[in-house]
């Protein structure tokens, strides 16, 4: 038994091509990708982001950390 292709005219659906936005992977991104970058550009740039991320969070902490002690400085030294 032969099934018939239904070949259905206006449904010409022409792929578009993106690349990766990374210009030193710039590697073909699938269609259904969202976004600039493919998914191992994604993860590095995350990663990235979080390691940064936790450098500031860090420094913050520090800051807030040294803020009470400070005031507490700031007690002893005015009385
Ligand atoms: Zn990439």
């Amino acid at each position: 038994m032969k099934a018939k292709k239904i070949k259905k005219a206006g449904n010409t659906e022409i792929p578009i091509i993106k690349y990766c936005k990374n210009k030193a992977c710039a590697c073909e991104l699938p269609s259904n990708n969202k976004g600039k970058y493919c998914d191992k550009c994604r993860r590095e740039r995350a990663k990235k982001v979080r390691e940064a991320g936790t450098t500031v969070g860090g420094i913050a902490l520090a800051a807030i950390a040294l803020v009470p002690g400070l005031k507490e400085i700031g007690k002893f030294t005015k009385k």
